[in-house]
């Protein structure tokens, strides 16, 4: 497209989108009056339209239900803590991976997001943290997960162009570290193993929440295609290419995947594959609208936790913020009354 400007003036709409977090004609006075109008709504045009916003945590945790220009509908999640922020974002509306205990599995796939439509969830969030509208002070975006809806590693390009988005330095980008930015995958075997090539050392989480096919093909129904061991061979090559330890996400279920065994048999399959490449993250379920499911009994999880410890595996139970307001792991479904 020519807009007939001078090429610096890319420079200066890169840094206003990405150094002072804005899309805002009116806020770019180095640019000529009769120019920022035409400029900022050709390449600026309003992505998202923020539908919904619920609090919880007294104000730090924020879900934000966004209406693309479609009528398609996502929601991210801003989670502040005392030292640190995390944005969980969504890379899909919708999902087409229909894992039976999670929200946005029982929508189905509407499509995917672009890269700006994820970008843009990115910015306003650190837009909102900067500006010192979440309790706390002015703050920085430290972290960005790809855990809201949609699975990441199924809407590929637009993902990996986010994340070098994320990643380039200011103004071209926003100057996060690649470390600080997490992929969260059902297990897509051969995207795994093209992220592993991308020299870009995210880290990488595998949905897994069982150790054994049968109950993983219930679970995760992607297993019938890549089994457990094709998910942690391709985990297992992800640490030997970026030397970033992998997160396993294991959603406790009770009586579902909570067995002790399984937790042993989840140990010896994580160390048949070497020693410090991994880490376990049990999530207590939480429950969805319609589910029978439930989380575990506490004393079972802490016998689940125990048993991997034993094992040698670094394990930390993920912290469930947001529950109160949908805004929880798996329970993204963008609902509207
Ligand atoms: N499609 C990606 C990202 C999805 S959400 C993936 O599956 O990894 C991020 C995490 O939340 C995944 O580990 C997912 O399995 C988990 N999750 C989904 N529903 C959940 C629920 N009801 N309770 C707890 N965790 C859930």
């Amino acid at each position: 497209m020519d807009l007939g400007e001078k090429p610096f003036r890319a420079k200066q709409l890169a840094t206003h989108y990405f150094t002072h977090l804005t899309s805002d004609p009116q806020a770019m006075t180095d640019l000529p009056a009769a120019t920022r109008d035409v400029l900022a709504e050709t390449l600026f045009p309003p992505l998202l339209e923020k539908a919904r916003v619920l609090e919880a945590d007294g104000g730090t945790t924020v879900k934000t239900l966004w209406h693309l220009f479609d009528g398609a509908k996502v929601e991210s999640v801003l989670m502040r803590y005392p030292h640190r922020s995390t944005l969980c974002v969504s890379s899909q509306a919708g999902c087409g991976m229909a894992c039976p205990f999670c929200a946005t599995g029982q929508l189905g796939l509407t499509r995917n997001l672009s890269t700006a439509e994820i970008v843009e969830q990115v910015r306003s969030a650190a837009r909102s943290l900067a500006d010192g509208e979440i309790p706390g002070g002015p703050a920085r975006l430290n972290n960005l997960v790809f855990m809201g809806m949609g699975e990441p590693l199924a809407n590929y390009k637009a993902v990996m162009g986010t994340v070098r988005t994320l990643v380039a330095k200011e103004p071209e980008g926003l100057g996060m570290s690649a470390r600080n930015v997490t992929v969260s995958t059902v297990g897509l075997v051969p995207a795994m193993r093209k992220l592993a090539d991308e020299g870009i050392p995210v880290t990488l989480a595998l949905s897994l929440h069982a150790p054994d096919d049968e109950l993983r093909s219930e679970l995760v129904p992607i297993n019938t295609r890549w089994s457990v061991d094709e998910a942690l061979d391709a985990a297992r090559h992800y640490f030997e290419v970026t030397g970033r330890r992998v997160s396993i996400e294991y959603a406790l279920i009770r009586d579902m995947n909570d067995h002790a065994w399984r937790a042993d048999l989840l140990g010896d399959k994580l160390n048949a594959r070497g020693r410090g490449w991994v880490h376990v993250n049990p999530i207590p379920l939480n429950p969805t609208p319609g589910s029978i499911w439930t989380a575990s009994d506490p004393a079972v999880e802490a016998e689940f936790v125990a048993r991997l410890r034993e094992h040698g595996i670094p394990t930390t139970i993920r912290d469930t913020r947001g529950s109160d307001i949908d805004g929880a792991c798996g329970q993204l479904a963008a609902e509207e009354e």
